[in-house]
């Protein structure tokens, strides 16, 4: 564990900044980053909470006993039942079943999504609340729906940390609370599920948020800000023009002209455009027959870079590309930004602790040196405003997305690994729920990191200039 921290703290939160403009505009930031660690004494608090604590290995044994009684079989249930996101009607079901019999009152179908739900344990007692996300989508595969992320066991998993959880608020007559967020569709936008659920208020006045997901290493990221996989815009460029016969084309307006432009005027833009920006698109609707003018098609792109500043530039050049790809074919265009993926906080008040539980519990292919910052959900819109921590114990030789992910899930790779995740979680809740100094160490890292967030994105906004463009003489 403390080998992590022999690393010169200022390469661990460099990591971060995936240009020189970027590590240019954070390094002030850095700076007060690296100090905000420092006086939290992330280690100390590592050994402190890696103690030996029988009243806290008790909670953590019922977890262990819900996983291997009845909730990895839940968990192989789901598995073999795979369901796309925004239909894992099946899924929920047998979650929130479990739920009620374990004295939760749910509410199914939150935030005018059918799939999501909230659970409440009823013998809740104020703060601190405890939040846990579980997720449950399979991925669309050309061979029908797959567990290729194993989704399947976030439910499982989350539910036994909760229970156990519950129980020892109930027995023990401690403060606190214990939700469970059942959110839908992780692999499919729109919609954003999670986002929409922020933005209805479902997570609010929750002290801190975990979540597990599968992975092929036991990793946890460093503290900072960011994102695993650049900050997105998803945008849908729909052309409409008039249809005709191909033989008097000059009667109608072809879209399918419109929507080539697009990609075509896109790659113009690139050539002035800074290299980190990812532009892929497909084109979904291209017309319907080679003798009749297409007068509807529709290209949806995911448009991504490193920063959100730098990212709305790339998104008025891929805007103005397909504005100008309807001014020069006749049509008309309508521009949908769908979704948008941000950076999210990571804590490593949270992340050392819980990787040090990960390992205690026995996780295996352990990488020790942090990854890179990122919140505990790939949206950022609940992880930039909650504290919290993804785990992520080893639970598959394949990377994420294949079939072999799949079919560990059901082996014993994968259980020995969910069964570490569910004690690590719950041993993680413990600490949150019994020590208010760690709550506050928490609180003062995440506010910390968020102003720090703040001062990075303006310095950023100075970063990026444009070139002064004359009119023509
Ligand atoms: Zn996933």
């Amino acid at each position: 564990m403390r080998l992590a921290f022999l690393i010169p703290i200022f390469a661990v939160y460099s990591f971060a900044q995936e240009t020189a403009t970027e590590r240019d505009a954070a390094s002030d930031v850095l700076k007060k980053m690296a100090a905000l660690e420092k006086s939290l004494d992330v280690p100390g608090w590592v050994s402190r909470l890696s103690a030996a604590d029988p009243a806290r290995d008790q909670v953590t044994a019922r977890a262990r006993q819900l996983m291997d009684s009845e909730l990895l079989a839940v968990g192989d249930d789901i598995t073999r039942h795979p369901e796309i996101g925004f239909e894992e009607k099946r899924s929920v079901g047998i979650l929130v079943d479990y739920l009620r019999r374990h004295n939760f009152d749910v509410t199914v179908g939150v935030a005018n999504l059918p799939t999501a739900f909230v659970a409440r344990f009823n013998g809740n007692r104020g703060a601190p609340s405890l939040g846990i996300i579980v997720e449950y989508d399979a991925l669309r595969g050309t061979k029908g729906a797959f567990h290729g992320d194993q989704h399947s066991m976030q439910g499982p998993i989350g539910i036994a940390a909760a229970v156990a959880m519950a129980e020892w608020l109930e027995r023990t007559h401690s403060p606190g609370s214990v939700v469970v967020f059942g959110c839908p569709g992780e692999e499919m936008m729109p919609p954003v599920a999670k986002t929409e659920m922020f933005n209805a208020g479902v997570f609010s006045s929750t002290d801190v948020i975990v979540r597990s997901h599968a992975v092929n290493s036991t990793n946890r990221p460093a503290p900072g800000f960011g994102t695993c996989c650049l900050n997105i815009d998803g945008v849908k460029y729909t052309f409409s023009g008039a249809p005709a016969h191909q033989m008097t084309p000059w009667a109608g307006r072809n879209a399918l002209e419109g929507v080539i432009h697009l990609f075509n005027n896109i790659d113009a833009a690139r050539t002035t455009m800074r290299p980190e920006a990812r532009i892929q698109g497909v084109i979904t609707e291209g017309g319907a027959a080679p003798n009749v003018v297409p007068d509807r098609t529709q290209a949806d792109f995911y448009i991504r870079y490193p920063d959100a500043i730098y990212l709305a530039e790339v998104r008025e050049a891929v805007d103005n590309a397909a504005r100008a790809a309807a001014l020069a074919t006749g049509t008309k265009v309508k521009i949908d930004n769908y979704g948008r993926l941000r950076d999210g906080i990571s804590e490593a008040t949270l992340a050392e602790v819980g990787f040090a539980h990960m390992k205690r519990f026995g996780a295996t292919h352990v990488a020790e040196t942090p990854g890179k910052p990122q919140g505990y959900e790939e949206t950022g819109s609940v992880s930039s405003a909650i504290p919290g921590l993804g785990f992520a114990a080893y639970t598959s030789n394949a990377p994420n997305h294949t079939y072999e992910m799949e079919a560990d899930a059901l082996s014993a790779t994968g259980h020995q690994g969910f069964v570490v995740d569910a004690q690590a979680m719950t041993a993680l809740l413990y600490d949150f729920a019994t020590h208010p100094n760690y709550r506050g160490a928490v609180k003062r890292e995440f506010d910390g990191i968020k102003a720090l967030f703040g001062e990075y994105q303006e310095a950023l906004t100075k970063a990026y200039t444009a070139p002064h463009v004359p009119d023509p003489r």
